[in-house]
């Protein structure tokens, strides 16, 4: 068949769907691509950027290929080819954007005490940081858009705010935006319901850089999530910076939060990871300098050893000791830390916890008694709690699914293993859920303290 053919085709195909999908749809996802060839039974389409092609194999794959076949009589599979339109990439030939600088959009304030200076380098972080900072020199060009991933306290906002207020220094008149995903979610909600969709598109694609923290608040929430695509992508497409973070490693995510953040990762990613004792002792000496504390070195270096996961938890020691010494004047000693930090310390360590503590934590949050998830009722009321407690006794203790089913009133073992796949499966799917069993799991810790 001949490339008019498949331009054709194409245009056929786009009207077909345009009536099962919208307008709105069909503008947003069909619109912006076009048909570049048909050969071998496959209409390769040229579209702006991965974005796209993403988008539409996930939402329209299965029906373009239904309607190409009713249209043409035969199979047809498609293909894409990410195909910038070199008309609207222009150099970059002025960083300093001529930004109208007074709109009414406020963008977000930078915590001026989050820079590149006060971040230290570990090799948890090098590559991490390394890129924010060339970012900052030049944003929009090499690492676009750049996501950074890592556990919670290990500085990702840190790390975002420092490119903000670098881009700020060194191009003071661009427009950057510091936000969280739940900000985002929150303003294009009341955009909407104020009609005010135009005004918040406009505002936000005329950013010169976004910083969005904590990326996987927008999982599952579809409007949203298509609105930050088309944020996104309007601001990629005009070679403006984008950076994201997400709490969690590809392989911690539900499959949805994945989904959302593969389309990112043609960019650049980097992880940051916790730190050694080594960077631990040095970001802890730095916060005390800063702080105008000083701490011994064998206290700094006994916190340095005790919290290990979580910097924010390691700075939060240091500032419980600084209040601690100006409320006594006695120099402080191990001993005292070791005292005084026992239940942060506690929180940090990521040591098994006890059963009963799970079931109490449990039957307090679904407002059920200990004995019914040790008893056999199966309303879902009952067995959902019960389920919900098996599946953290097996992933938060070390017992065997066999002593587990003991602990609930004499059960099977397969009756643990058949909860735990439940569970899982459950969260998988909804990563409301997941959220509930995150917050259970921190409750449990707390209360094993
Ligand atoms: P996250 O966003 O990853 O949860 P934050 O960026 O909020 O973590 O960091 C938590 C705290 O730890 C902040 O006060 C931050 O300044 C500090 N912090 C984290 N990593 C470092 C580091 N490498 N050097 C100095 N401070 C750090
Ligand atoms: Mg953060």
């Amino acid at each position: 068949m001949k490339i008019a053919d498949g331009i054709e085709l194409w245009n056929q195909t786009v009207d077909r769907l345009r009536t099962e999908i919208g307008d709105e749809n069909a503008e947003l996802w069909l619109k912006p691509v076009s048909a570049i060839s048909l050969e071998g039974g496959v209409l390769m389409l040229k579209v702006p950027n991965k974005f796209f092609s993403d988008g539409i194999k996930e939402r329209y794959q299965k029906r373009l290929i239904s309607v190409l076949r009713d249209l043409s009589g035969q199979e047809i599979g498609i293909d894409f080819r990410v195909e910038r339109d070199l008309t609207r990439v222009l150099p970059p030939s002025d960083p300093v954007p001529e930004a109208s600088p007074q709109s009414d959009f406020p963008l977000s304030e930078l915590n001026p005490r989050y820079t590149f200076d006060s971040f230290v380098i570990g090799e948890s972080n090098r590559l991490a940081r390394a890129t924010a900072e060339s970012i900052s020199k030049s944003p929009g060009t090499q690492y676009n858009p750049y996501v950074i991933y890592g556990g919670v306290g290990l500085g990702k906002t840190h790390i975002m705010h420092a490119i903000g207020n670098a881009i700020r220094r060194h191009h003071p008149r661009s427009r950057v935006l510091y936000t969280t995903s739940e900000q985002f979610v929150n303003e294009f909600i009341a955009a909407v319901q104020n009609n005010q969709i135009d005004s918040f598109r406009s505002r936000y694609r005329s950013l010169d850089c976004l910083l969005i923290d904590d990326i996987q608040f927008l999982i599952a929430k579809d409007r949203s999530e298509q609105e930050f695509f088309h944020t996104f992508n309007a601001l990629f497409d005009s070679r403006k910076q984008i950076v994201v973070s997400s709490d969690r490693s590809p392989k911690d995510m539900s499959p949805l939060e994945q989904r959302l953040v593969s389309r990112l990762e043609w960019g650049f990613v980097a992880d940051i990871k916790p730190p050694d004792l080594e960077t631990r002792i040095a970001i802890l000496r730095k916060k005390a300098a800063h702080e105008g504390f000083t701490a011994p070195d064998d206290v700094i270096l006994f916190i340095a050893s005790s919290v290990k996961t979580n910097v924010r938890a390691l700075e939060g020691c240091l500032i419980r000791l600084k209040a601690f010494q100006a409320m006594t004047g006695a120099p402080l000693s191990v001993d005292d830390a070791r005292d005084i930090l026992k239940d942060s310390i506690a929180v940090d360590d990521s040591s098994p916890v006890r059963i009963e503590t799970i079931q109490r934590v449990v039957a307090l949050k679904y407002s059920v008694d200990v004995k019914d998830l040790k008893g056999h009722q199966r309303t879902v009321s009952i067995s959902m709690p019960r389920q919900v407690a098996m599946y953290l006794s097996c992933v938060m203790t070390e017992l065997s699914s066999t002593d587990i089913g003991r602990a609930f009133g004499g059960k099977d073992h397969s009756t643990v293993l058949h909860a735990r796949k439940k569970i899982e499966k459950k969260i998988e799917e909804d990563p409301f859920f997941l959220e509930l069993i995150n917050k259970l799991q921190a409750d449990i810790k707390t209360a094993e303290r």
